[in-house]
């Protein structure tokens, strides 16, 4: 009989947390996890979930006109937005209620209110003390706030899912995932969208050609990029917001949107009593067990502020489950880990950029291919596709891929698995392709880029 009530008590009832009460559940623990706000987390009711039916949705005025060249007329259009997120609601109160169920039906005590620790084995939530053998810290994060003045009449992504109405005029502060994404939502929907960065070009981190590729493509979409500016204020107008810019320029604007970067939950927790130790961005420090400075309290996903992905931290909380409930010390492999950003035409990588490839293997080959996908010689729509493959030159073993364009998610999913069993150029040339399609042309691209004269120069621009 163990000296606890829980074996397992888990805070946070987002994708990692639950993943791990499910599984530890399922190896005979006894658990219990907390969730003061909804059931999925993040991803589920603020984040990819939402976000990606809403970039659904913004793709139908494209597709109307795209209809066109294929001989279709399509009558008057028009858009609803309280229909939208109506039905998004809808949606996402399915899936909370599959998440509670899938928890309930793995034999987890649920308790729907805010859980903090008061010592390294035990909680209060609901007024009550518990206590457990493990606790694990799965409380995500939240959006940073701007500072600047009148930061006040601003929103972040949580609110975009419950805005009102569509404003007609957005301006979108920051360069990365989030930012990129929303502009390209608000702009598909109508909304005049301006994307304002502080850098020369977004998505830093990215590989540098898909950073400028993008640059090149959203404003065919009507947004307006701004770059080497940030709004010194905001205020509040007759007619909306007026933002000024570090230009002095004035935009006139009905909605401000910081995705300026997100911070992990670890505030008001009882973290500091416990003796948990925090990084300078305020996360959970954890070794490779996930074990915090308090080897009784774990932490996964965002909060550890490492990948912020709803698959990693599935992986850390399945991780966990084996490590703690099923004698099978686990670690996550975070290499090789694909990500997509769902803007407008969309991005997805795996492995490394030209710029880390040339700086970790030395000699390296690049196939670069853009072409104009098939869907638009008849749509007309002048819309690219950029597809590079990264091969270290010694081992020709491919090292990165990456893509702009349609279903640029729905393809590297399947790269990601070539590169993860470490696929070499000669594996990726032997394959036949699907023809027609842009997916092909990573199996046909056969002739290298020139080699640069200064190879090393990329490398140290994004130093
Ligand atoms: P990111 O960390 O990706 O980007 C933050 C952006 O804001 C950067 O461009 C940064 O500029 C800029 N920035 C930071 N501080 C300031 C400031 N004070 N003033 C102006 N600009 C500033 O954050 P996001 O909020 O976009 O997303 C957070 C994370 O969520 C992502 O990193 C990703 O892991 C995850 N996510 C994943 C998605 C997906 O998988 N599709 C979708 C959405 C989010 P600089 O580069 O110069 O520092």
């Amino acid at each position: 009989m163990s000296q606890y009530d829980y074996d397992l008590f888990v805070i946070g009832a987002g994708s990692g947390g639950v993943r791990a009460a499910r599984f530890s559940a399922g190896y005979g623990a006894k658990v219990a996890i907390a969730e003061e706000r909804f059931f999925g987390g993040t991803c589920v009711n603020i984040g990819c979930v939402p976000k990606k039916l809403m970039v659904y949705a913004s793709h139908f005025s494209e597709d109307f006109e795209d209809a066109a060249g294929y001989g279709w007329s399509v009558g008057e259009r028009s858009f609803d937005w309280a229909t939208l997120i109506a039905n998004k609601d809808r949606e996402i109160a399915r899936l909370n209620g599959i998440y509670e169920r899938l928890l309930q039906n793995a034999g987890v005590e649920v308790f729907e209110a805010r859980a903090t620790i008061l010592d390294p084995h035990s909680v209060e939530v609901g007024g009550r003390k518990v206590t457990a053998e493990h606790i694990l810290v799965a409380t995500g994060g939240k959006p940073v706030r701007a500072r600047e003045p009148g930061c006040q009449h601003s929103i972040v992504s949580d609110d975009v899912f419950y805005l009102d109405r569509l404003p007609e005029r957005i301006l979108i502060a920051g360069g990365g995932y989030i930012a990129v994404e929303f502009a390209g939502v608000f702009a598909g929907l109508g909304a005049e969208t301006t994307q304002i960065y502080r850098g020369p070009l977004f998505l830093r981190g990215f590989d540098a050609d898909v950073r400028a590729f993008l640059a090149e493509e959203m404003p065919k979409k009507g947004v307006d990029l701004v770059f080497n500016q940030i709004i010194e204020k905001i205020e509040k107008t007759s007619n909306g917001l007026a933002a000024t810019l570090t230009s002095g320029e004035v935009r006139e604007v009905d909605q401000v949107l910081y995705a300026i970067g997100r911070q992990p939950n670890t505030m008001d927790l009882g973290l500091d009593r416990a003796g948990v130790t925090l990084n300078g961005a305020g996360a959970v420090k954890v070794d490779e067990h996930y074990r915090s400075s308090v080897p009784s309290i774990l932490a996964i996903g965002d909060v550890t502020d490492r990948i912020q992905l709803t698959p990693v931290a599935l992986a850390e909380g399945m991780a966990v489950a084996r490590t703690l409930f099923n004698d099978e010390p686990t670690t996550v492999d975070y290499h090789d880990v694909p990500s997509a950003v769902f803007s407008q035409p969309p991005i997805a990588s795996v492995g490394l950029t030209e710029e880390a490839a040339r700086a970790r293997h030395g000699a390296v080959d690049i196939y670069r291919s853009s072409f104009k996908p098939m869907k638009h010689t008849l749509s007309g729509r002048d819309e690219k596709t950029l597809m590079k493959l990264i091969v270290e030159r010694e081992g020709r073993r491919v090292v990165g891929a990456h893509m702009v364009g349609l279903d640029a998610a729905e393809i590297v999913q399947g790269l990601a698995i070539a590169i993860k069993a470490g696929a070499t150029k000669e594996h990726f040339d032997r394959t036949i392709g699907i023809h027609p399609t842009a997916a092909e042309e990573f199996v046909t691209m056969r002739e290298p880029l020139p080699e640069p004269e200064d190879s090393q120069a990329a490398v140290r621009a994004a130093e």
